[in-house]
């Protein structure tokens, strides 16, 4: 089975290569700039011929979108507009270049409505200050060495990591891994280098194939599962969280930035931001970390993994910290749920968004009309069933999935048509590489829409 993965790896850069890899970033910058304002006032020179009445086919020709039309017209102008360009590798010019052909393509997608998602706005310029700095090679030297310390890269040369790359090594090395591309990023404060790389995965099934595991995922703990654990935070995360907060308000004492009066910013108030970014970058780390965790146990668990579906509507509305942070973590066990129960050989079942799993009773099935979110106890009317809530959404997401079963296999048809009775069959993770392109980098890619839909009933 290949599938397109990232690896990931903290880089401690000496101040010279630090140096060197904002160089390529400033570049990219550069190169993506010198094309969008090219990409303007070609467009803008179009259109106002075409105001005077020109015709079509004597208007200003337009310049080609794509990477290798940009990086023609780039090659062409870089002697004048960059003439150190030898200075850095050409593929810093290419990661610019690139960024915008994807950005000019997905917003020609999105107004010509053929692209899905919100909606995207045309590309903007990037500035020095707020752009994250990073380049990606996608040819020459790209290598981990053999200390599994060190890693190899066009123009930057040997660069030190902060963490083993023995897992990616270990793969490189017996042949179940090759690497498509590198990128390297300052996120949070700190380096990073992330391969983009083919992995050859060996087929599994899951330790208990025929198990079925309900999972809810709450605000006070990371996860319930319907087998009545409770998956708890990652330890220091509150701490963590805690102190990102009085970050937060010691930043805002101090003098800002201000659009209207063109105020600068202060030197504390830099030191404040960069302390409240590592303190972010920190809480999403031990997030992360614990979700991992979390969804790889599930997946190479349990045959099935049922969850809810992502209420995008209700995440919108809602102002709460608390829940807002617990609706990014749902959505991000989704996401990996969705490619761990691919390599395992198991599947993710998703209910329906409008299947009310909080409300509903798991003992006698009665669906309560109202449910606030500070009520922690289900209490049943129907029944006098008392439970913890989240267990009870847990064990309802768990009997979906039997549901799922007997509706797969039985006539779905007869089930009314007012009913969302949408089971399509079993979509596997897409595992073929043509699924992502070597340009998306830093993180496991999206896997479309990867899990199954469970039937739920309109309330
Ligand atoms: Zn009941």
């Amino acid at each position: 089975m290949k599938t397109i993965q990232a690896y990931r790896f903290a880089l401690d850069l000496t101040p010279g290569q630090e140096r060197d890899v904002l160089a390529h970033a400033g570049a990219a910058r550069v190169a993506h700039n010198w094309a969008l304002a090219k990409v303007k006032a070609v467009m803008d020179q179009r259109s106002a011929e075409r105001s005077y009445g020109v015709p079509d086919e004597e208007l200003t020709p337009s310049l080609s979108w794509s990477l290798a039309g940009l990086r023609k017209a780039w090659n062409a102008a870089k002697p004048d507009v960059a003439p150190w360009w030898g200075e850095v590798s050409k593929e810093a010019f290419n990661t610019g270049l690139d960024a915008l052909a994807r950005g000019l393509k997905n917003w020609a997608g999105s107004r010509r409505g053929t692209r899905a998602g919100r909606p995207v706005g045309f590309p903007r310029f990037k500035s020095r200050r707020r752009t994250t700095p990073s380049v990606r090679f996608t040819t020459g030297a790209i290598r981990v060495e053999p200390d599994r310390m060190h890693v190899v890269l066009p123009r930057l040369g040997r660069l030190k990591l902060h963490e083993s790359a023995r897992k990616l090594a270990r793969r490189l090395d017996n042949g179940t891994a090759r690497i498509m591309s590198a990128t390297v990023r300052r996120d949070g404060g700190r380096w990073h280098v992330s391969f983009t790389v083919e992995v050859d995965r060996a087929e599994r099934i899951p330790a208990r194939p025929a198990s079925v595991v309900g999972v809810d995922v709450g605000i006070k703990h990371l996860a319930v599962l319907s087998t009545g654990e409770l998956v708890d935070n990652p330890r220091h995360l509150v701490a963590a969280q805690q102190r990102m907060r009085a970050l937060g308000r010691a930043l805002s004492r101090k003098t800002g930035p201000d659009r209207r009066t063109g105020r600068r910013v202060s030197k504390r108030w830099e030191r404040a931001a960069a302390r409240l970014g590592r303190a972010h970058a920190r809480v999403a780390n031990l997030r992360r970390d614990g979700l991992h965790k979390l969804t790889t146990r599930l997946a190479r668990e349990h045959g099935t993994v049922v969850v809810e579906d992502l209420n995008v509507t209700g995440m919108l509305r809602n102002r709460k910290l608390a829940r807002h942070i617990a609706d990014a973590g749902f959505a991000e066990i989704r996401r990996q749920l969705a490619y761990k129960t691919g390599w395992n050989g198991g599947r993710l079942l998703a209910a329906d968004r409008w299947y009310p799993s909080s409300k509903t009773c798991s003992g006698c099935g009665a669906v309560k009309a109202k449910l606030a979110l500070s009520e922690r106890e289900y209490q049943c009317e129907a029944c006098g069933l008392v439970l913890d809530r989240d267990r009870n959404a847990s064990l309802n997401l768990a009997a979906l999935a039997a549901e799922f079963d007997t509706a797969g296999s039985g006539p779905v048809a007869a089930r009314g048509a007012d009913q969302k009775t949408r089971v399509r069959g079993q979509v596997a993770v897409k595992r073929e590489s043509g699924t992502a392109s070597a340009g998306q980098t830093g993180t496991v890619l999206p896997q479309g829409r990867t899990t199954d839909r469970v039937l739920a009933k309109a309330h």
